[in-house]
């Protein structure tokens, strides 16, 4: 259902005045152009109709993050990718040094482990990714301020192509933890799995390439009012 337009024109002139006109999301397939306003902290989350909490936004990003939260203004997503068949092995390593323990984690291994699935039965694989999937929706709209642990291999689906973007535009926790191509084959259980291992070192994930998109998108963040700088991420929901 879309969300009535209710934001005063004085306000709107001034959150204008404020923060500019373009499309504060940057999301994939975004037109640059801010045509509707956009809460920082969503509507249903309290969020007001106030200059700090509006920025203009695209009518395509506004639909598309729907009330997905900002990192920090609510939930506080870790995204960990890695490739597959490693067995999250790294994965459950990083988590357990930075992740406290009441942490939610949402594993592609673990769940497809916990539903038994026959990994090699694409019908089954899906199942696990729409698991992955609505997990994913209810953290990322969370007001809660939870840090939560997502591991997955491939950053992007049929729905979401360009995933690795949107978390980047969400200034999500992005951690690459790339064992190495070799070692990834060795531990390739079968040629479905060797097949995958080629595909993700196809799309040359590294750590640097993301950190330095981050580290632009977050210069454009700390200019629109939304995160401060240095880089260090926001530990705490601000109060508006
Ligand atoms: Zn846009």
């Amino acid at each position: 259902m879309p969300r009535r337009q209710v934001v005063a024109p004085s306000i709107r002139s001034a959150e204008i005045a404020a923060w500019g006109n373009d499309c504060w999301l940057e999301l994939p397939g975004c037109t640059k152009v801010g045509t509707e306003d956009d809460h920082i902290v969503p509507h249903a989350h309290g969020g007001k109709d106030t200059v700090p909490n509006l920025r203009r936004a695209c009518k395509h990003c506004n639909a598309s993050r729907q009330d997905r939260v900002l990192y920090g203004y609510g939930c506080r997503l870790h995204m960990i990718v890695c490739p597959p068949g490693s067995c999250d092995r790294e994965a459950v390593d990083y988590i357990a040094q930075h992740a406290k323990p009441t942490d939610p984690v949402v594993s592609w291994a673990s769940l497809a482990a916990a539903m038994r699935v026959d990994e090699a039965d694409m019908e089954q694989r899906r199942a696990v990714a729409m698991a992955w999937s609505a997990a994913y929706r209810q953290f990322a709209k969370s007001r809660a301020p939870l840090d939560v642990w997502l591991v997955r291999t491939i950053p992007a689906s049929r729905k979401h192509p360009q995933m690795l973007a949107e978390w980047i535009a969400l200034d999500y926790d992005i951690q690459v933890l790339d064992p190495g191509y070799t070692e990834s084959m060795a531990r390739a259980r079968n040629d479905m799995y060797r097949q995958l291992v080629r595909q993700w070192y196809a799309l040359h994930l590294s750590q640097e390439t993301i950190d330095a998109r981050q580290a632009a998108r977050r210069q454009q963040l700390a200019a629109l009012g939304l995160r401060s700088m240095p880089s260090s991420v926001p530990s705490s929901r601000p109060e508006w």
